[in-house]
Formats: structure tokens, C-alpha cells, sequence
């Protein structure tokens, strides 16, 4: 038995490319750090890797995490710049017995000596998008931090190992040096392969909150269905911050358990995800909240293709 679940459309073709991996026997470390470098690589999508939005001073900053559910081995790098896969530079961390995570220049250090690639991660168009939300949010009085999607991916495959992954540059406009739940293991991404394994996208400050990974694991280990699982935590914190601070941000959740079962669930209405297992080909979902559980819905080839066209359309400065 072999799946894998991630967050977000954008995983889609990542996804593609991994699933033909896990059902040669591949390993799902192998499944997710090949799927998020897709992901990374892919120019257009502008909240991770090359061609992510660039923090208030206009450098991409990026963060990334990689987990084994097997060894619980796990290696994350944060606020790294100027290289092409953090989240193979997460991994290679993840083999140490210390050290295992490291941050802005010591990051780039590191990954210089191992002689990871190397790229400006800054695109033109990114700096488009830069300058058109400065004036937005000038003209508009919106959030200048309402810009995220964080890829996180959970894979089991067939000898059983679940491994977990995350890689973003993070919240949009974000301080220098800012560091959200992604790279946080625990949050941003928990993996056991006795049990399964979640990743969160959604806002870092909040989702750090209420450990979700590590809670739907948890849960997921007391007999919970990975679904069950992922709404319990998300409709429970966003209850509390409500309660607490007056608003949640926003909370989204994939899970996956040891045999394959898998869950998603989000406070928010534009939460879409991808997921393969031996028994379902790539499909991607859109879902939403309906009273106390998520609906489903299978994404249609239009969506999914006005998606892409939408992310590649030419931008123009506003
Ligand atoms: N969770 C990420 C962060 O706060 C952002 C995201 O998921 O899009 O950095």
C-alpha cells in the first residue's frame, strides 16, 4: 500500500511525477522531496521556491522541513536564501545526529559547503507581484500578509516508512528573519510511520499555536481516521483563537495514517488538495466546511486547468 497527500493544486504535477516512483517500490522520502522540488522549481507559483514572494526588503527568504517517520529523523532550514531546493537541503540535514536545523547564514553556509545549487530565487514577475501589493495594500487598506500557500506533502509507501515535508517563503511581505510553522516540526509537519503523518498550510502564528501536525498524529494514534483527525484539531483551534483573540487565521491540514486512509480539513472556503493512494489515481479536491465536517469535491479538468492558466497569465504592473 502506497499514497500520498498534499497541500494545495500546486502539488498537482509534483505529484504526477512522484506517485510513478511509489508504485515502482520508490521510497516516499524519495516521493515527497521529488514532488516539492517540482513544486519549487515551477516559476509561477509564488509562495514557494524560485519565484516566491520576496519578504519586506524584497529578498525571497525560505524555509523548509523534511521528516522520517521511521528514525524520526528530521532536518529544516529557515530564512535561507539564494538557493534552488530547501527542501533537499532539509533532508540532507535530517540525516545528522545534531545540528539538524539551521538558519539564515549558517543555512547558506552549510548548504554552500554540500554544494547545494545555488539560484537568485528572485524573479521579475515575483517583483511584479512585490510592487503591485505595496500599492494594493496602500490603496486598499487590505493585509499586506495575506499572500501564502505553503506545499506540504505526507507520502507512505510500500515497505511502510511515512515521511513528511514542507517548503515555502513563507507569509507575503513578512519581516526579515521571519520564521512561521513550516519548518517547526510538530507543526508545520509531524510524521510516524506507526501511525501517519500531517502537514499545515495556513498562517504560521497561529497554526503554531496548536501543534496541529503533531495533534492530528496524535489523535490519528488513538484510533482516529485521518479525516476525523484533521477536522477535530482545525475546528477545535479555530474555536479557540476565536474565543481567546477574536479571529483565526487561517488553518488548513492533510493527513494521511499507516494504511493508506487520508484526511483534509480547513476554516477556510479556498482550500484545495492533492492526494494519490494504489487505489486512486492523482486527483486534485477543492473542500469546505459544512456544519461539523468537510465536503469534498473532486476538481474538474476546467478548474483544474483555469488554475494554471490563471498563475501563468502575463502580469501587469499596477
Ligand atoms: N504557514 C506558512 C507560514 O506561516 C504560510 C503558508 O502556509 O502558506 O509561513
Amino acid at each position: 500500500m502506497w499514497g500520498i497527500i498534499a497541500t494545495w493544486r500546486m502539488a498537482k504535477e509534483g505529484l504526477d511525477v512522484a506517485v510513478a516512483g511509489l508504485q515502482e517500490n520508490g521510497s516516499a522520502g524519495d516521493a515527497v522531496e521529488t514532488a516539492i522540488k517540482y513544486v519549487e522549481d515551477f516559476p509561477f507559483y509564488k509562495s514557494v521556491g524560485y519565484g516566491g514572494l520576496p519578504n519586506e526588503e524584497m529578498e525571497v527568504e525560505l524555509d523548509a522541513a523534511y521528516m522520517d517517520g521511521t528514525t524520526f529523523d528530521v532536518g529544516a532550514i529557515a530564512a535561507i536564501k539564494d538557493f534552488a531546493n530547501p527542501i533537499s537541503i532539509a533532508r540532507s540535514l535530517s540525516l545528522f545526529k545534531v545540528n539538524n536545523m539551521l538558519v539564515g547564514v549558517g543555512a547558506e553556509k552549510y548548504a554552500h559547503r554540500m554544494g547545494f545549487e545555488r539560484k537568485n530565487m528572485l524573479t521579475d514577475r515575483a517583483k511584479i507581484h512585490y510592487r503591485n501589493r505595496v500599492k494594493e495594500t496602500q490603496e486598499m487598506e487590505i493585509s499586506p500578509y495575506s499572500g501564502h500557500d505553503t506545499v506540504g506533502m505526507v507520502s507512505l509507501d510500500c515497505q511502510g516508512n511515512i515521511v513528511a515535508g514542507t517548503s515555502t517563503s513563507g507569509l507575503f511581505m513578512k519581516k526579515a528573519g521571519r520564521v512561521g510553522d513550516s519548518p517547526i516540526i510538530g507543526s508545520g509537519l509531524y510524521a510516524d510511520s506507526h501511525v501517519g503523518a500531517a502537514t499545515a498550510t495556513g498562517l504560521g502564528e497561529d497554526l503554531m499555536k496548536g501543534v496541529v501536525s503533531y495533534e492530528v498524529v496524535r489523535l490519528m494514534k488513538q484510533g482516529m481516521h485521518p479525516q476525523q483527525a484533521c477536522e477535530r484539531v482545525t475546528f477545535d483551534l479555530d474555536r479557540e483563537l476565536i474565543a481567546r483573540r477574536g479571529k483565526a487565521g487561517d488553518i488548513s491540514i492533510v493527513a494521511i495514517n499507516k494504511d493508506g486512509e487520508w484526511g483534509a480539513a480547513a476554516n477556510i472556503d479556498t482550500f484545495s488538495f492533492s492526494v494519490a493512494t494504489e487505489s486512486q489515481p492523482v486527483t486534485v479536491y477543492t473542500t469546505k466546511r459544512v456544519g461539523d465536517s468537510m465536503v469534498h469535491e473532486k476538481a474538474s479538468q476546467a478548474w483544474l486547468d483555469d488554475y494554471l492558466t490563471d498563475r501563468m497569465k502575463p502580469l501587469e504592473e499596477k
